[in-house]
C-alpha cells in the first residue's frame, strides 16, 4: 500500500510521502533508545505539564485537525473533531492519574519475613505501535498517553494510509513539551515491521488492527518474548429483549452502527431481536437506517461518510453481495451509490444462515445483520456464535437477564442499554480472536511496565 493521503470523498490522491529508508529507521531507534535513558528519570510531575500543554494544543487546534482527519480517511467533520477532543481528554486524564495508578502497591512484608516489600511499576523502554486509520487519533493516543506518562518512549508505525495524522501527532507531542524522540512517527510500510520489532532496542509492541496483522506482530514478538497488546477485530452483537425501551434502543442500535461511517471495532455489527418486538424493531431500525444523508463528509448535514478504501468498500460489497445471493434479504441499501468516492449506504439485511460468510465475519462498513432470538438462551447463544469477543450490548430492564448477559457474554466489556465506547477511566480490549491485553484506565498504563518485586530485609 502506498503511503499516502487519498480523499476518500473523492478517490483523488492529495499527497504522496517517500517511505523511510533502513538508515532512517535504525536512526529513529537508536534516538528513541537514548531518549528513554534519561526520559524514564522524569518526574510524574513534569510528564504531567508536557501532557497538559499536548492536550491544550489538541484542543486549540481541533477545527484544523478534524479536517486533516476527514481528509486522510473520510469520517465527518463533526466526528473528526469530536475524536481530538477526546484525543485531550485522554492526555489529560493520565496527566492527572498516572502517578496514583502506577504508586507502589505494599505487599505484606511480615508473611514474606521482610522489613518491607512491595511492588513497583517501572516503564520497559522503546515501544513500538502498530496503528490503524479508523480512530487515527485516539487509537495512538490510547498508546501514547498512559506509555509516555510511564516513561516508556513510542515509536508509531500508523496506516500508510494516514501519514499526516502520524506526523501532526508526533509533532504535537513534541510542542508540548514532551523531549524529542519520546514519541516518533516512522512512515514505513507493513513490511519494515518484522526488523524493527526484532531490534534489540525495541521492548514491546502494541497493534490495533486485523486479526491477520496482530496474528504476524504476535509471531514475531512471541519469537523475540516481547510482550504484547494486540486490539483486534470484532463482530459485537447488540441485543433488544422485550422489556426494553424499544425506541431508545433502535435509534441507539443506528448510532452503534454507523458511526465512523460503520469502521469501528466495537460498532455493534449484529443486532439480536427477541421474537416479539423482531417485527415492530426491523421495521423501526430499518426505517431511521434508509433516511440516514450520506454524502460528503465536510458538509454538517451528513450522518455517514465514505468508507475510507476503495479495497475496505470492496470487501463490505462482497459479503453483502454473496450473502443476497445466498438467500439473506437486503431490507435497505446493499448497492454502492453511483458517485466518485468510496461510498456505501447503511444497509440492513435478514435472514442470514450459519453458512453464510457475513454471519462470522467482521464488516467493516454500515452494515448491520439482524437476527432473531424465539428466548434469551437463543439471544446469547447466538451473541457468542463468533470468533470475537471485543464489545457487547444488551437492552433488557430485567434484572434477571442483566445479570445473565453480563455473567454470559463472552467479550471484553458488556454495554447494558447503551452502547459501547472507550472511556480513558475503563478497561478496554477484547477476548477470543478480538485480540489481549487492555488499554485505557490502569491496566492500559500497567500494559508497558515492568512490574518489579522489591524485598527489604533489616538493615
Ligand atoms: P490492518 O490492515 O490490520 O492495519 C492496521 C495496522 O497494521 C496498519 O498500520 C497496517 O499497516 C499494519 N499492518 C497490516 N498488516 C500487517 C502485518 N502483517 N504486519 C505488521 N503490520 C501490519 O487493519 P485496518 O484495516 O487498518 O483496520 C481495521 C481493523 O482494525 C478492523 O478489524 C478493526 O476491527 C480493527 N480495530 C480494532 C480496534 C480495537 O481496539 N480492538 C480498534 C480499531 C480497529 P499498513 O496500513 O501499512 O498496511
Amino acid at each position: 500500500m502506498p503511503i499516502a493521503t487519498i480523499n476518500p470523498a473523492t478517490g483523488e490522491t492529495v499527497k504522496t510521502f517517500a517511505p523511510a529508508t533502513s538508515g532512517e529507521i535504525d536512526s529513529a531507534i537508536a534516538h528513541a533508545y537514548q531518549r528513554f535513558a534519561d526520559y524514564r528519570r522524569t518526574s510524574f510531575a513534569q510528564r504531567a505539564q508536557w501532557a497538559h500543554a499536548t492536550a491544550a494544543l489538541l484542543e486549540a487546534e481541533a477545527e484544523q485537525t478534524a479536517a486533516m482527519i476527514t481528509l486522510e480517511m473520510g469520517k465527518t467533520l463533526t466526528s473528526a473533531k469530536a475524536e481530538v477532543l477526546k484525543c485531550a481528554k485522554g492526555f489529560r486524564y493520565y496527566a492527572d492519574h498516572a502517578e496514583a495508578l502506577l504508586a507502589d502497591e505494599p505487599a505484606d512484608a511480615a508473611a514474606v519475613g521482610a522489613a518491607k516489600a512491595y511492588a513497583r511499576y517501572q516503564p520497559l523502554g522503546v515501544v513500538l505501535a502498530v496503528m490503524p486509520w479508523n480512530f487515527p487519533l485516539w487509537q495512538a493516543v490510547r498508546f501514547a498517553a498512559p506509555a509516555l506518562m510511564a516513561g516508556n518512549v513510542g515509536l508509531l508505525k500508523h496506516a500508510s494510509n494516514v501519514p499526516q495524522c502520524a506526523l501532526y501527532l508526533a509533532d504535537v507531542i513534541t510542542r508540548g513539551g514532551f523531549p524529542p524522540d519520546c514519541f516518533t512517527a516512522l512512515l514505513v510500510p507493513s513490511t519494515a515491521v518484522e526488523d524493527i520489532l526484532r531490534d534489540r532496542r525495541v521492548a514491546a509492541a502494541t497493534l490495533t488492527g486485523s486479526e491477520p496483522a496482530g496474528r504476524s506482530v504476535a509471531a514475531i514478538a512471541g519469537d523475540e518474548v516481547k510482550p504484547t497488546v494486540l486490539e483486534l477485530g470484532g463482530s459485537d452483537p447488540f441485543i433488544v429483549m422485550p422489556s426494553a425501551d424499544l425506541e431508545a434502543a433502535v435509534n441507539t442500535a443506528v448510532t452503534a452502527r454507523v458511526q465512523n461511517n460503520g469502521q469501528s471495532c466495537i460498532a455493534a455489527k449484529r443486532f439480536i431481536a427477541h421474537r416479539d418486538i423482531y417485527d415492530e424493531f426491523v421495521d423501526k431500525f430499518v426505517e431511521k437506517m434508509a433516511a440516514l444523508r450520506v454524502g460528503d463528509p465536510t458538509d454538517p448535514d451528513t450522518d455517514v461518510g465514505p468508507l475510507a478504501t476503495e479495497q475496505g468498500r470492496a470487501e463490505v460489497e462482497h459479503l453483502v453481495d454473496q450473502a443476497a445471493a445466498a438467500g439473506a434479504v437486503i431490507r435497505c441499501g446493499g448497492k454502492r451509490l453511483d458517485r466518485p468516492g468510496w461510498f456505501y449506504p447503511p444497509t440492513v439485511i435478514t435472514d442470514i444462515s450459519p453458512d453464510m460468510p457475513i454471519f462470522c465475519e467482521e464488516v467493516f462498513g454500515p452494515v448491520a445483520a439482524v437476527y432473531r432470538a424465539s428466548d434469551i438462551d437463543e439471544a446469547i447463544e447466538i451473541a457468542n456464535a463468533t470468533s470475537f469477543g471485543l464489545g457487547s450490548n444488551a437492552w433488557t430492564t430485567d434484572t434477571a437477564e442483566q445479570q445473565r448477559f453480563i455473567d454470559e457474554i463472552e467479550a471484553g466489556q458488556v454495554f447494558i442499554n447503551g452502547m459501547t465506547v472507550s472511556y480513558p477511566e475503563l478497561p478496554f480490549g477484547g477476548v477470543k480472536r478480538s485480540g489481549y491485553g487492555r488499554e485505557l484506565s490502569a491496566h492500559g498504563i500497567r500494559a508497558f511496565c515492568n512490574v518489579k518485586t522489591v524485598w527489604m530485609g533489616r538493615d
